[in-house]
């Protein structure tokens, strides 16, 4: 089984900053079985890209939920693991669909992190409360965004919390102070704007 995919922002951002950039994705809000897979998720359900599209081809829903099972076994770390060895990747975005849909999960993913130091993860997520609760085992090589879309958007700090906010525009963006990654996914990411942690994204 494939557990690092590219999609065509991925590697669109790839391409652009010569780094080699995967995704790993599980089933959108909810599993084939009913398990929701984005605990936390409100308005975004709405819009979700993950939901629809290329997303939803045939192919790629029993794709989804193949590793939402395995990410469920004790032996998903050193699947992971001996995926980012053979796929030599330099970053991961853990989640271009579906969330922390639990703690033990969460944690499965710090592992990871932790057996591949120079390799960089991040993920968008509205597990606010979660990832609060358990800073002071974020991995450094771990970063985290907060999407404003969930349940606990009102747990964003928005003056000290990596955060996301929609907009229209790219001027509405710029005029509010965020810096645009709507094409460059890693521009969301502390290592390629530490000095701005308001990540905007144009909807489409
Ligand atoms: S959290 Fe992400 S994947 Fe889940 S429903 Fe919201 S936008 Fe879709």
């Amino acid at each position: 089984m494939t557990l690092l995919t590219q999609n065509s922002k991925i590697k669109a951002t790839s391409k652009l900053l010569g780094v080699k950039l995967f995704n790993f994705g599980i089933p959108a809000y909810k599993s084939a079985s009913g398990k929701l897979t984005c605990p936390m998720a409100k308005e975004c359900i709405k819009f979700c890209y993950a939901r629809k599209g290329a997303y939803k081809w045939s192919n790629v829903q029993p794709a989804f939920e193949k590793r939402y099972q395995l990410s469920k076994t004790a032996g998903f770390i050193d699947a992971m693991h001996t995926e980012i060895k053979r796929k030599k990747a330099t970053h991961i975005r853990v989640h271009d669909s579906g969330d922390f849909y639990s703690r033990e999960y969460m944690l499965k993913w710090f592992k990871i992190a932790e057996m591949n130091p120079d390799v960089r993860f991040y993920s968008y997520t509205n597990m606010i409360a979660m990832v609060k609760n358990i800073k002071h085992l974020i991995p450094k090589n771990y970063d985290f965004i907060f999407s404003d879309s969930g349940k606990q958007v009102d747990q964003i700090d928005k003056s000290k919390d990596r955060h996301t906010k929609i907009f229209k525009s790219e001027q509405d963006l710029l005029a509010e102070g965020y810096s645009n990654s709507s094409k460059v996914d890693l521009y969301a990411t502390k290592w390629f704007t530490p000095l701005n942690k308001k990540v905007g994204l144009i909807i489409h």
